[in-house]
């Protein structure tokens, strides 16, 4: 190191501050990077790599951006989820003995972005802490980009943990090593990005002293106060200020919300779809008519934390009828919406000291909404809403201030001048005047030169290099007087000049001019700073605008929708009139969607069995049951003409999706370990909904496992449970288990041909339509007829058993809809063959053990070396032994 030069080992040094991270090292004009940085920089952000002479034998690898543009790049590594240090010159280099000395100003990470360009507007940016000891975890999120604090006290178990990360979708995670390797484990889990970073250095003394204000702090738990002081901490060294924005700690219960584990919330498709992980599709999307970008994230938040408590529940039900019913107020209230901005974000801007002018210009057209708001809220005869305004602080001193201070259209920089108001202060009204005059008294010489030199072309201009000057063409140059010009530029056609008394009063002018500039940053910075001082105020507005935002959203969508208000209560019974479910239905949009009720009742039948071929809309039935529940515990309508709904404390779904293979471990293997966690967390406030449970093995474990899992919820836990099954045979269950009821999709066979009626009808089904599935896919006739024959001649055993309906069956034709619209590609139930091939599936589907030693021996032939007479044992061979 001692051979490099000063420069360099000053980078060394510093950089030795953040090895995780991207070092931006300015010099000069530039931020550059050395060595490794500069490598993968030039990798990742393709730009060029040079060398450059650092004292070492050889050159120092080096590459640089420009410094206005690096923001651009800054947030290209941020979002590929780097860490990126800013180092700046802390001193003139003028003044600087040796090198300038230079430190990290800001560390940007991905969990504590600020720049709007990189946020999505609709989505919180959460950075989150965990800590723990042996009685549980705190878990604490944090968005610094709006100034929200989640803290919570988690009881020892990953589970929870897990789930909590699942909400809040953190893009960073700060944490021990230990905790960060069982993230690292089990983040396919919920398979997202996030950046890891190990830090575990709480600072208390901090967290007192930011939080002194706030009542929440004497409420943390010793673990909490852990936890946030370490996220705290964090952010301190990361930001280098502090996060004055972030006021105040919201100390949650898990208990307070439905729990949902990270597969049933994905499978549920609440904020984005399993396949494309995009939101159209989702709920959210559904649900998101919200007007402002603060509304839209608290509508994604009430979706992911559905609520436990019955009266709050009301409450919101409560406004969202009265916005129902009142398409005025709720259309006065989306107008009203329309003209506030990100009050949140503008908000953490002033605080942080980057808002602008126009930053502020925002605030005040969204503050200027707010008495209006007050009033329809006030006004509209909904309890909740009144409640919500009654204290509302509309900030209007805040409002006038800016609106006595900035002009309407101000400049994007704050460094220019533009931005204040005339009459707000009196001495920059005199400097201003003082401009404005030196601007006639130019305007005015350059009349008097015109008449004086009879030149009708001459002008007066100005550049920033030679300010002002006069211009005279090359062809009138001789009418100018002798000595009194001084030349000062030649262009390719006119000569430009000065004279003393243009110096004189230029010098005034520019002096004014940059006494302007400066005065109106300050006033401006003091303007900003004012405001920073109402942040709490300001903050709470915010979350009250949003808050009538989302109720507006859910009433907009309710009434488009035709939803209607359920009953919500503490009891056990559900009941869903006509319930139908809000997305597919909302996707098909021709009104074809058949609604189906649903009745899961303590006494008669809390378990429906359901059957019926694949396609025939089971799943979207069990769906439509969880996601009409968790709609009325967020306080929105539901797709149903009527609907009892009791609070359910935990939604359980085990819904077989294609990619939901973790880490190698077989869809079977999954499938067990999530019904694992269900028996152990399952309650019997709980819904469980289980797609075609036993799947993934062969039938006679399959089947048997099926029922034991179906026995243990009857008997052991008493919830309210959907589980549809290929195994018509499970539907003996019904005689055994006095709470369970066979249902089956509807499905019309007329001839050759088949409907789907998508209507859930009581009693079992008595065929998958599987091998009619092996048919279409192409199987052999040969196998095909054999398969009808081998399966006429199971039913015809099983007949003698009274619960299942059995019908021997001639091949069918075709599949129809309900709609007669044929089924297009039924191709797509091959997900009814799992990853077996299709021949594999049809014939051990009725035949399991001996055909799969058939099957295995198949597999492992090699034909092109056989001969015909060989072949032909092994087929006799095969036929003796199934
Ligand atoms: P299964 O689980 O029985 O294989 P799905 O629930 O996946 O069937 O439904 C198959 C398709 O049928 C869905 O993609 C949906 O478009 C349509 N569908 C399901 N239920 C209904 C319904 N109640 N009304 C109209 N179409 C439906």
């Amino acid at each position: 190191m001692a051979t490099y030069t000063p420069m360099i080992q000053q980078y060394l040094a510093v950089k030795a501050q953040v090895p995780d991270a991207f070092l931006f090292f300015r010099l000069g004009d530039f931020y550059e990077m050395f060595f490794e940085d500069a490598i993968n920089a030039s990798r990742e952000l393709e730009i060029t790599l040079t060398g450059r002479e650092g004292g070492g034998e050889e050159k120092i690898p080096m590459c640089g951006v420009p410094h206005h543009a690096a923001d651009n790049y800054m947030s290209r590594l941020i979002e590929k989820g780097f860490k990126v240090a800013i180092c700046e010159q802390v001193e003139d280099p003028a003044e600087a003995k040796g090198v300038v000395r230079r430190e990290i100003v800001r560390i940007v990470t991905p969990g504590t972005v600020m720049d709007s360009k990189l946020l999505g507007e609709s989505v919180n940016n959460y950075i989150v802490s965990l800590v723990n000891q042996a009685h549980g975890y705190a878990f604490t999120a944090c968005d610094i980009s709006t100034g929200e604090l989640y803290t919570t006290h988690l009881p020892p178990s990953w589970e929870l943990v897990a789930d909590e990360l699942n909400v809040y979708n953190p893009s960073e995670i700060i944490t021990n090593q230990a905790l960060l390797t069982t993230i690292r484990e089990s983040g396919a889990a919920w398979g997202r990005n996030m950046v890891l970073t190990e830090w575990t250095n709480a600072d208390e003394a901090l967290l007192d002293e930011h939080f002194a204000e706030d009542a929440a702090l004497a409420d943390l738990s010793s673990i909490s106060r852990q936890g946030v002081a370490l996220l705290l901490a964090y952010l301190k060294e990361t930001q280098k200020r502090a996060i004055t924005h972030v006021k105040h700690i919201r100390i949650y219960e898990p208990d307070q919300f439905m729990t949902m584990d990270p597969f049933t919330r994905r499978n549920l498709e609440l904020v984005e779809t399993v396949r494309e992980r995009a939101k159209k599709g989702s709920l959210l999307w559904l649900l998101d008519k919200t007007v402002t970008a603060m509304g839209a994230r608290m509508l994604r938040r009430w979706i992911e934390k559905p609520l436990m408590n019955v009266a709050r529940i009301e409450e919101r039900l409560e406004a969202v009828n009265l916005l129902y019913n009142q398409l005025i107020v709720r259309e006065d209230v989306k107008q009203a919406l329309k003209e506030v901005y990100d009050l949140e974000r503008l908000v953490a801007r002033i605080s942080y000291g980057n808002a602008n002018a126009r930053d502020m210009i925002a605030l005040k057209h969204s503050l200027q909404q707010v008495p209006m708001l007050q009033q329809l809220c006030a006004t509209s005869g909904s309890e909740t809403l009144r409640k919500l305004v009654e204290n509302m602080d509309v900030c209007d001193d805040v409002m006038s201030w800016i609106a006595n201070a900035i002009e309407d259209e101000p400049p994007v920089s704050i460094r220019d001048g533009g931005m204040i108001r005339e009459g707000y202060q009196p001495y920059l009204d005199t400097l201003r005047e003082a401009s404005k005059n030196g601007k006639q008294w130019i305007a005015e010489l350059e009349r008097q030169e015109r008449e004086a030199t009879g030149i009708k072309s001459l002008k007066i201009g100005y550049n920033k290099v030679f300010g002002y000057f006069i211009e005279v063409t090359k062809a009138n140059m001789s009418a100018l007087q002798e000595g009194r010009y001084e030349r000062k530029q030649t262009l390719a056609n006119a000569e430009r000049y000065v004279t003393p008394e243009l110096k004189e009063k230029e010098a005034l002018i520019l002096e004014a001019q940059d006494k302007m500039i400066d005065l109106e940053y300050e006033l401006f910075t003091e303007l900003r700073d004012r405001i920073s001082e109402h942040i709490s105020r300001l903050q709470k507005l915010a979350e009250v605008i949003a808050t009538a935002d989302v109720y507006q959203s859910l009433a907009t969508v309710s009434a488009a929708q035709h939803f209607r208000k359920p009953e919500i209560g503490e009891g056990f019974d559900l009941e869903i009139m006509d319930g139908r479910h809000p997305v597919v239905e909302a996707v098909i949009q021709d009104g074809s969607f058949i609604a189906n009720g649903t009745s899961l009742l303590q006494e008669q039948g809390r378990i429906l069995l359901i059957t019926g071929p694949n396609m025939a809309g089971k799943s979207t039935y069990m769906r439509q049951v969880a996601v009409i529940c968790l709609m009325a515990q967020i306080g929105c309508f539901v797709p149903a003409s009527s609907a009892r709904i009791p609070v359910t404390d935990r939604i359980f779904t085990r819904i077989g999706a294609a990619d939901d293979l973790i880490g190698g471990q077989s869809t079977f293997m999954v499938e067990m370990m999530d019904i694992q966690v269900m028996t152990e967390k399952a309650t019997s406030r709980s819904l469980v909904i289980i797609d075609e449970l036993g799947r993934g093995t062969s039938t006679g474990e399959g089947m048997a496992i099926a029922q034991a899992v179906i026995e243990f919820l009857h008997d052991q836990i008493g919830c309210k449970t959907l589980v549809s099954t290929h195994f018509h045979e499970l539907a003996h269950l019904e005689e055994s288990l006095g709470h369970l009821r066979n249902h089956c999709m509807a499905v019309k066979e007329s001839g050759r041909q088949v409907t789907f009626l998508r209507k859930l009808i009581p009693g079992a089904a008595s065929t998958s339509y599987g091998i009619y599935c092996a048919e279409i896919a192409g199987l052999p006739d040969a196998i095909i007829q054999r398969s009808y024959a081998l399966l006429n001649g199971f039913e015809e055993r099983a007949a003698a058993a009274p619960h299942v309906q059995v019908a021997t069956r001639e091949p069918v034709a075709a599949m129809t809809t309900a709609s007669a619209e044929p089924v297009a590609a039924p191709i797509r139930q091959l997900s009814l063959f799992e990853e077996d091939s299709p021949v594999e599936v049809a014939v051990k589907k009725k035949h399991d053990g001996k055909s799969q030693l058939v099957l295995d021996q198949l597999k492992g032939i090699d034909l092109i070396n056989m001969t015909p007479l060989q072949a032909l044992n092994l087929v006799y061979e095969w036929k003796q032994k199934l």
